[in-house]
């Protein structure tokens, strides 16, 4: 198992910025290296109001808060952000040109034992592992948005992961002070594949007249104890990626995930959800 002390993020969008700044509050040197310039500043300071917001919280000192922020740095050379490091997130876009490219990037300028994980949500991790020398050293590390509030990860295996891997990132997920579970990889890991199957169900009950949104929603609020309803989830998601991931799980497992018709007709209809301003409901 690999002694990491240094992290790379590779990409510093929504999660890539969230996956820093949780490496850099639990004590790791931490590089953020996007393509874009405009994002990384951007990226520093959304970490820095995380921190701060820590420390109004009282759940951080604010030498704390520093201390974190002095542990990170950003990058526009890839080189310089890999060089010498011990484990490496990728958290670039759901593109796999984009994230194949990067594995080159990683073999030509990370250390040979240096551990890679990828966000991915969906794309083949063993398809990334496959397109490096050494495809054990790579495996699925899945963060949830936002990351600094979401309690897990998903640990996934690819076909030819090594148990080193595996346990290098467990243990900085731990000091992440993440709770994890490891998971073979399969379309939608654990916890999309469920969240995707209520939702098209909720979809399926409304569109048969079963009971109306609101009464569906409050339904497994106060029933199943569900903190959200599945249309509020839905609205916050988008309801156009929630298409996107029932038609990745419809291709690739079968009929059983074939994505409610009156959810495309929503999606048809523009109704993306909050981002939008309308999905399920109106905002
Ligand atoms: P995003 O679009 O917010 O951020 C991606 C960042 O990568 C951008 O800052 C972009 O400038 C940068 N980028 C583009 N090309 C790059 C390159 N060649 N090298 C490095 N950086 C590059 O995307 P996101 O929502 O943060 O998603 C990133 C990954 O995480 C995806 O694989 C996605 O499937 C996964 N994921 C997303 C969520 C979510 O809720 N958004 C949750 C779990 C996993």
């Amino acid at each position: 198992m690999m002694n990491v002390r240094t992290v790379t993020v590779l990409g510093a969008g929504t999660m890539g910025h969230g996956i820093a700044h949780a490496a850099a509050a639990s004590g790791f040197e931490t590089r953020l290296f996007d393509v874009s310039a405009t994002q990384l500043a951007k990226a520093h300071a959304q970490i820095e109001s995380v921190f701060r917001r820590a420390v109004e919280l009282g759940k951080a000192t604010a030498a704390d808060a520093d201390a974190g922020l002095a542990r990170l740095s950003t990058h526009t050379a890839v080189a310089d952000a890999l060089d010498g490091t011990h484990l490496v997130i990728e958290a670039a876009p759901e593109r796999i040109d984009l994230k194949l490219a990067l594995m080159a990037d990683i073999e030509r300028h990370a250390p040979e034992d240096a551990v890679i994980a990828t966000n991915t949500s969906a794309l083949s991790i063993t398809e990334l592992a496959g397109a490096t020398a050494n495809p054990s050293r790579v495996a699925g590390m899945h963060f949830f948005n936002p990351v600094h509030k979401m309690k897990l990860i998903e640990i996934v295996r690819a076909l030819e992961s090594s148990e080193a891997a595996l346990e290098t990132i467990e243990a900085v997920s731990r000091q992440m002070g993440k709770e994890t579970v490891l998971v073979r990889e399969s379309p939608g890991f654990i916890t999309s594949r469920v969240n995707a199957s209520i939702g098209n169900e909720a979809f399926f009950m409304l569109m048969e007249g079963v009971a109306s949104a609101r009464d569906i929603d409050k339904a497994l609020k106060l029933g199943l104890n569900h903190p959200m309803g599945p249309f509020e989830l839905v609205d916050l998601v988008g309801l156009d990626t929630r298409l996107s991931i029932l038609e990745y799980l419809h291709r690739s497992m079968g009929e059983k995930y074939r994505p409610c018709p009156l959810l495309a007709q929503y999606v048809k209809a523009g109704r993306l959800g909050r981002k939008v301003g309308k999905g399920v409901y109106d905002y």
